[in-house]
């Protein structure tokens, strides 16, 4: 083992380092705190509202046991108020990571289908989101994603949910497609993404998380994907790889996420460098951090260990999100100056 000097510790540079997040979900953000907060108000859910019996809660036996526990926290949110109270909640967390600008992957089809009224969602995602951004200056955007395991049934609540103007909201920017991949192929799915990019949002599937590269192939041809979700096994396929470097396709990496979920076996078997020599470009994100026992700063020191950054190098990972981001050329700049000043102040200190 080699001992770094003081100064290469990642931690506390990470801690300060503005930036963004691209691969997040609502309900995979409920903190102990939050989901505390959350059961105070269902007193008859089994969920324990003491944070510290919620750590143990939240430590997990097996993949088995993480979506009993995922489902119980669903269970959780049951009102428009509980949509508005995590949705804001988790912009509080994300503040304190510096996390300036967030694209939040939701899934209201399980929201509208256990009977919350669906312009009352939209209104109060939208509520908290302005709230949030007011209070904690973090910017939220919304990518509203098809739950791929409840069938086609789903893809059209939720293509119709994003894509009727009466109803979507105003933060909306991207649609997505998450669940198991295994037995749900990705084309069936091309005839919603299309309603919503002929809608003007972006594509942003999930794929070859589980399953191997032809999935990121099905996500880019059949469904346009402008960012992949995971993509973990692109490593397989160097001419995927040359594509995704090619079209500056940006994969959204979350490490401990594949460690959990045992897509990948061990983090030093994680193919992030990989994509990194192939010029492909990569985010780090933190998919559903409570539940995965991590947070981005997290995720961002993972990556600092796996590909051997120092400050400049992280700095330039954060920029990297930044730019895969769908914030406006003005929005970016911002940012990207932001974390350039962050790191000049940082070296020269
Ligand atoms: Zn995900």
């Amino acid at each position: 083992m080699t001992v770094q000097p003081a100064s290469h510790d990642p931690h506390a540079f990470i801690a300060g380092l503005p930036k963004a997040e691209l691969h997040v979900h609502h309900v995979g953000s409920a903190s102990p705190r939050i989901v505390s907060e959350l059961a105070a108000r269902h007193p008859d859910s089994k969920v324990p509202t003491d944070p510290e019996a919620l750590v143990d809660y939240f430590t997990f036996t097996d993949f088995a046991h993480f979506i009993q526990v995922y489902l119980s926290v669903v269970d959780l949110i049951r009102t428009p108020e509980d949509v508005r109270l995590l949705t804001y909640e988790i912009a509080r967390d994300m503040a304190r990571q510096q996390v300036r600008y967030a694209e939040l992957t939701l899934t209201p089809f399980s929201s509208t289908r256990r009977g919350i009224d669906e312009r009352a969602f939209m209104e109060a995602i939208e509520d908290a989101r302005k709230s949030a951004e007011a209070d904690f200056g973090t910017v939220q955007r919304w990518c509203f994603d098809i739950p791929g395991e409840a069938g086609l049934e789903s893809a059209e609540e939720t293509a119709r949910l994003a894509t009727d103007d009466r109803l979507r909201p105003e933060g909306l920017v991207s649609f997505g497609l998450g669940g198991p991949e295994t037995g749900v192929p990705r084309p069936q799915f091309k005839p919603y993404f299309d309603r919503a990019i002929a809608a003007g949002l972006h594509s942003v599937p999930h794929a070859g998380e589980t399953t191997g590269p032809e999935t990121v192939w099905d996500a880019l041809t059949e469904l346009r994907a402008e960012r992949v979700g995971h993509g973990t096994s692109s490593a397989r396929d160097p001419r995927l790889l040359a594509h995704l470097a090619e079209h500056g396709i940006a994969l959204e990496v979350c490490p401990t996420s594949n460690i959990a979920t045992r897509a990948v076996r061990t983090l030093d078997e994680h193919p992030l460098q990989a994509f990194v020599e192939a010029g492909v470009l990569v985010t780090i994100n933190s998919d559903d951090p409570p539940m995965f026992g991590t947070d981005l700063n997290s995720e961002y020191a993972v990556a600092a260990r796996l590909l051997d950054l120092d400050e400049r190098g992280l700095a330039e990972l954060a920029k990297n999100a930044v730019r895969a981001s769908f914030l406006d050329e003005a929005g970016k700049r911002r940012i990207a100056d932001e974390i350039d000043a962050y790191t000049a102040r940082w070296l020269a200190s």
